[in-house]
């Protein structure tokens, strides 16, 4: 046992709330009386079906989701959700618009391009994506299939704190790791859709919100599994669904709502990130990465002056139990990711390491 609480910033598989990894414990074995485990159950049982009816009214009540879109419950994680966007949702002829921002837009950029023409609204490429531009200088396009962007770049530690109108042309977002930090009007959006392993759950299910107008658009060439419309027909029971991962989004989604939902947990994630992009601002060792407007309260991004002080940074940090700081692999620099379920303590932790850190080595 550690002696010392262990505070995770990892940027995903990431924290879950403790009181949902105790009740997940306390339930593993025997789930609610009925003498077997959740993983052994049929996914056709009384057992399940009551789990995931609640995880999803749940998610429809805290996120404000109206009949008009189905939620569902995927697999193949948010990367599969790059192909199944434009295989799904693209109309021949019509450009594809992508706001580039980082690693995971690029990749969606990439998958996009197999199936038509994609116009780069914006492209962050040129400044290694420390900003993500303005919004309002975009050039949408009345006709295009859809617009596309990425709500908050988990690796950059960028983050849209407005979102564009695109009127009749589908919206459609990556919130993988910003989903439920904020309250968002879902009806501007076509769809949305999450990797669960940042802020819903752990990893395994995939949420996809999705105008359910825009099942229809998918080609009669697409398989089964990949067509958005088997999944919203059948529930997300069209096969076996991760089941236990499922359940756990749903007890994530009920500990939201017992903090008093999104506006409470946004609140709650500016304090946060206001306090730790504070330490930064007055340190003379520590830099952030990112343009201060389009800063993320989910990723925060920063390095210090040197390489080395960096790597002493990381190494003092894990041995305080501040695990998971260093930045991605493709970056470097140091990430700390602060979502939903990171207690404040977590980051008051974090910043006192800081600021001794410092006068160290200042
Ligand atoms: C992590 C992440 C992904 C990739 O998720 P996988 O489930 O590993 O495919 C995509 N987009 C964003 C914004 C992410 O943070």
């Amino acid at each position: 046992m550690a002696n010392q609480p262990v505070y995770n910033f990892n940027a995903g598989p990431a924290v879950l709330p403790k009181p949902v990894m105790e009740q997940a414990q306390a339930e593993f074995v025997d789930f609610r009386g009925c003498g077997y485990g959740l993983a052994e159950a049929s996914h056709r049982s009384s057992v399940f079906e009551p789990v995931i009816a609640e995880a999803e009214a749940d998610i429809r009540k805290l996120m404000g989701i109206s009949d008009d879109y189905a939620v569902l419950f995927l697999q193949g994680g948010a990367s599969l959700q790059f192909a199944m966007v434009p295989m799904n949702l693209y109309v021949p002829g019509k450009k594809m618009q992508y706001a580039n921002t980082g690693s995971w837009t690029t990749g969606a950029i990439k998958e996009a391009k197999l199936f038509g023409e994609v116009d780069v609204v914006y492209d962050g490429k040129d400044v290694n994506f420390t900003t993500i531009g303005e919004v309002a200088d975009w050039e949408l396009d009345p006709d295009a299939s859809y617009v596309y962007l990425c709500s908050n770049n988990t690796i950059f530690g960028t983050e849209y704190h407005e979102f564009p109108l695109t009127g009749d042309v589908p919206l459609i977002a990556d919130m993988s790791s910003d989903i439920m930090s904020r309250p968002v009007d879902v009806s501007n959006f076509g769809m949305i859709f999450a990797g669960a392993q940042k802020n819903l759950g752990p990893a395994g299910v995939t949420l996809v919100i999705i105008r359910k107008d825009l099942l229809a658009r998918c080609p009669a060439t697409v398989p089964t599994m990949l067509r958005y419309s088997t999944h919203a027909d059948k529930g997300s029971m069209f096969n076996t669904p991760p089941c236990f991962a499922i359940y756990m989004v749903g007890l994530v989604a009920k500990w939201l709502i017992a903090q008093g939902g999104l506006e409470a947990i946004e609140a709650r994630n500016s304090e946060k990130s206001e306090m730790l992009y504070e330490c930064i601002d007055s340190s003379r060792l520590y830099v952030g990465t990112t343009a201060a407007a389009d800063r993320s309260r989910m990723n925060v991004t920063f390095r210090l002056t040197t390489d080395e002080l960096e790597g002493a940074f990381i190494k003092q940090a894990t041995a305080a139990g501040l695990i998971g700081l260093k930045g991605h692999r493709s970056v470097g620099g140091c990430r700390a990711s602060i979502y939903n379920a990171m207690p404040l303590e977590g980051v008051e932790t974090l910043v006192s390491f800081m600021r001794e850190f410092e006068r160290n080595n200042g």
